[in-house]
């Protein structure tokens, strides 16, 4: 087990600089943890692999676009990666550059995986997985117009920006059949440089503040997940129980602004720190002082910043209030999807 090294974050607390999604403390996943997850206990070893190849089959089911099908395998782990900034000139820790993320995407549909969100999961619904192939939840942090621009023509009509993270999903899913708008945005709504609803000034990569909620609503619209992921990324030890549920409730709120109604189900941990009051990430409610009314929350996911392929929701040790994640960081997501074939380990519908 390795621990990374401690990561120079400039937080400004108040004002909520986003530098960073993951704590220092937060550990990495390692082939080990997937050696650990190998053995099914015996509930699951009924649902387990029985040993077909990889390609046996190219006209089978819905999967005769890869030649993929898969044993099935419904209590393998699922991979869910964790994504920041979509641009910039070379991956780092927070951004993955255009020609990587466009690799990660070619990679995944390669392998015979299918996009889902984490509600989804939750619901153990994988109609948009073919058989013999296998989920994979993309999971946006932090709201950052990279994720997500739109560009303004002389009409005034809007487009999306095809070099931000979902016009470059648009453009793959186009050419790839069967891949869906399914994925998980955890959003700020209160965050500075431009971390509140994918851009609120021109200062960030020309994104207007009033075009935030009909971005939000049209992600929800299309068949993507909302997350909270707190109002500006609030390192949540650091506070009171009422403050973090004021920085919880108050994400929900705005995301209720811009799509009315919506059930916000999932959450993502800042930094992957814990409230002291654990619970408190959950479940739990804000009084607006100005109106003096009370908006509660509860969610049914938590997720963690890391800890490697998240376990199904037939295992029986799937705990739905801690579901780690992959980082796209360097080789990170290829290095664990190898390990889950490798050791069969893999989920399969
Ligand atoms: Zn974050």
């Amino acid at each position: 087990m390795t621990f990374r090294r401690i990561i120079a974050v400039t937080l400004v607390a108040q004002t909520g600089l986003v530098a960073a999604c993951r704590s220092n403390s937060a550990k990495r996943a390692d082939t080990s943890d997937l050696k650990a997850g190998k053995s099914p206990d015996s509930a699951a070893g009924a649902l387990a692999a029985t040993g077909a190849t990889v390609g046996a089959n190219p006209t089978a089911g819905g999967s005769s676009d890869t030649g993929k099908k898969l044993p099935q395998n419904h209590t393998g782990r699922i991979p869910v990666l964790e994504y920041h900034v979509i641009g910039g000139e070379k991956n780092g820790l927070y951004t993955r550059t255009v020609a990587s993320f466009k690799a990660d995407l070619e990679d995944v549909y390669k392998r015979g995986y299918r996009p889902i969100t984490i509600a989804q999961m939750l619901d153990k619904n994988f109609s948009d997985v073919p058989d013999g192939m296998s989920p994979v939840v993309f999971v946006f942090d932090d709201a950052s117009p990279e994720q997500f621009s739109y560009i303004e023509g002389s009409d005034g009509k809007l487009t999306i920006d095809p070099n931000s993270g979902m016009g470059i999903w648009q453009d793959f899913a186009k050419s790839h059949p069967g891949w869906k708008n399914r994925g998980t945005f955890c959003l700020l709504n209160g965050a500075s440089a431009g971390h509140n609803f994918f851009g609120d000034s021109p200062k960030y990569h020309g994104q207007k503040k009033e075009w935030r909620f009909q971005k939000v609503k049209w992600l929800a619209d299309q068949g993507f997940e909302l997350c909270d992921h707190t109002v500006w990324h609030a390192m949540l030890n650091k506070f009171s129980d009422a403050v973090v549920q004021e920085q919880i409730a108050r994400n929900v709120m705005a995301i209720d602004s811009a799509v009315p109604g919506y059930k916000v189900r999932t959450m993502a941990l800042p930094y992957g720190i814990w409230p002291k009051n654990r619970q408190l990430a959950w479940q739990g409610s804000w009084t607006d002082p100005k109106t003096k009314q009370t908006h509660a929350y509860n969610f049914d996911a938590v997720l963690e910043v890391a800890g490697g392929p998240a376990r199904s929701p037939f295992d029986p040790q799937f705990n739905p209030h801690s579901i780690t994640r992959i980082e796209a960081i360097g080789n990170d997501i290829a290095k664990q999807l190898d390990a889950l074939d490798k050791n069969k380990t893999r989920f399969v519908k």
